[in-house]
């Protein structure tokens, strides 16, 4: 039985194989969740849903797509906003 600590389901179960053959249960913490656009709220796409520490060893490029509003709206709202602005 692992530690009252450990038994929150706040913690993701990972079954891992010991080299004695039986698994044993560790205990991690859940990822962040997805970026999602700000306008639709959709999951937006080429952005990897990290930890800050692995974030911050990570390339801006490798963060969020590079075309405007990438990291920040999805592509089709994008497009939407770029029609807005120019129809103005
Ligand atoms: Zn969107």
């Amino acid at each position: 039985m692992p530690a009252p600590r450990l038994r929150s389901r706040s913690l993701r179960k990972i079954f891992r194989k010991v080299p004695g053959g039986r698994t044993n249960v560790h205990f991690k913490k859940r990822k962040p969740e997805s970026a999602v656009c700000g306008s639709c709220g959709d999951v937006l796409k080429g952005t990897p849903r990290e930890f800050p520490f692995r974030m911050r060893g990570m390339a801006k490029t490798k963060k969020r797509p590079e075309r405007p509003y990438g990291g920040v709206l999805c592509s089709r709202c994008m497009r939407q906003e770029i029609i807005k602005k120019v129809r103005q």
